[in-house]
């Protein structure tokens, strides 16, 4: 059973793109499951520092066949975009393969989610406005367009036209915008139909020929299991499932072939945008964690909200995922600390919770109840082993492992591929 999982266990910018990227030196094929290009994977490897959006981390391992699934909405204008900016690396882009049963993000729905979050006024989302909330919607409302339709000219401006009928009207008439033209986009998108053409694939078929053949499929997540649609902190989540499950349904996969889910954990806790974050730290505890771990959003820039460790939502999302191992990234943010605080319990009211409360509104209200555990002033970022580590920082680590109920598999303490240290 060679499928693995990787995934983000809490509010994303965990420091997936560097975990993907050290773990997917075994593997044969790397499956991007969901989301669009406002994840921001940043990767720094033999000294170059790459940001993706889109495109999977596999992509800088020439043995590796880069693959987006069905459950990713695509801008193909932007696809194609990030394809360049690897080809002008001296990145091969050749492998990348997409499937056509993914949606695509259209010019409307940049348009739309630009002026609904004006609308929204303070009650905004704070969207990256990539358009991929509106994507995601028009795919439940079956009116969405996929990469597949850029290969029938006929059928692509049908679609297009009944769609903008009413996207037009919502422009005009509700947000006082010009009408979109249903020509130049069928122009654009059928000029970009011939540049992405020899990407496009069935996915499903390569992913089951690769997994007959005994080769090692792993599917990267975006965002983080906090966002989720369903499990996350609704409303202030993704337009998409990050959790282990998607993997499954995107790629077409069952249940059965995984054999391996890793949750990447920072060592502390990072939030963009609203919603409940109980271990919040708004003093100089997290100002030190915000500039030492410069947390500052890839596609945004804006600032992280930031707080400790929480190891109830550590354990919910190791239920929720079914994670096998733990992959601990920042560790190196935490020297200098006299003591570190791991959140192992809530307090609510009076009432006492060791799991997730299941009303968001008892998640607002919680008050962490922390364990202290010593810390360690010399910097870490040399260690080459486990064992080179502090022993207060090993304890701390191992504490999480513990309180999450996962064993522990690397320790990251740099962006760097040899800043991974594997766990006995
Ligand atoms: P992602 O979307 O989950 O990949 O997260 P981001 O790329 O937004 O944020 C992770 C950032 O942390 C990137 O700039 C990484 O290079 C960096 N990073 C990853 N692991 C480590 C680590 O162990 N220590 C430090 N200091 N930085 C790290």
């Amino acid at each position: 059973m060679p499928v693995s999982i990787v995934l983000g266990t809490q509010w994303g910018d965990e420091g997936k793109g560097k975990a993907v990227d050290y773990l997917a030196d075994r593997m044969d094929m790397v499956v991007r499951y969901q989301g669009g290009n406002n994840a921001g994977h940043t990767v720094i490897a033999e000294g170059r520092l790459l940001k993706l959006q889109l495109i999977p981390s596999g992509i800088l391992y020439d043995h590796i066949t880069p693959v987006i699934a069905d459950g990713v909405v695509v801008d193909p204008r932007h696809l194609l975009r990030e394809m360049e900016d690897l080809r002008r690396m001296g990145i091969d882009t050749g492998r990348l393969i997409v499937s056509g049963n993914a949606h695509m993000i259209m010019p409307y729905h940049l348009e739309l989610e630009k002026v609904t979050e004006r609308f929204l006024g303070k009650n905004a989302l704070g969207t990256t406005k990539r358009g991929i909330g509106p994507a995601y919607g028009d795919k439940v409302a079956r009116i969405g367009l996929r990469i597949q339709d850029l290969f029938d000219g006929k059928i692509f401006r049908e679609k297009l036209e009944v769609v903008l009928r009413e996207k037009n009207l919502i422009l005009t008439k509700v947000y006082n915008r010009l009408p979109l033209a249903p020509d130049a986009i069928v122009d654009e998108y059928m000029e970009i139909a011939e540049r992405l053409r020899p990407h496009v694939a069935d996915t499903f078929s390569v992913i089951h020929a690769a997994l007959r053949d005994g080769k090692e499929v792993m599917f990267e997540g975006a965002q983080g299991t906090l966002l989720d649609l369903d499990h996350g902190t609704y409303p202030f989540v993704t337009s998409s499932n990050p959790v282990a499950g998607y993997a499954l349904a995107s790629g077409g996969v069952s249940p059965m072939e995984v054999n391996r889910i890793v949750g990447i954990v920072k060592a502390y806790v990072t939030r963009v945008g609203a919603g409940p974050f109980p271990t919040e730290q708004l003093d100089e505890v997290g100002e030190r964690l915000g500039v030492r771990g410069k947390e500052f959003g890839t596609v945004t820039g804006r600032k992280r909200r930031c707080g400790w460790f929480d190891a109830v939502l550590g354990r919910y999302a190791a239920r929720l995922n079914g994670l096998t191992e733990l992959f601990v990234t920042k560790l190196d943010v935490l020297s200098g600390f006299d003591t570190v605080k791991i959140c192992s319990g809530y307090r609510v009211g009076g009432e006492e919770f060791a799991d997730a409360p299941p009303h968001q509104s008892l998640l607002h209200n919680a008050e962490p109840v922390y364990e202290e555990l010593d810390g360690w002033n010399e910097e870490i970022d040399e260690a080459r082993s486990f064992e080179d580590l502090p022993k207060t920082a090993r304890a701390y680590v191992r504490r999480i492992e513990e309180l999450v109920g996962v064993p522990l598999r690397v320790v990251s303490v740099g962006p760097a591929r040899e800043q991974s240290l594997p766990v006995a």
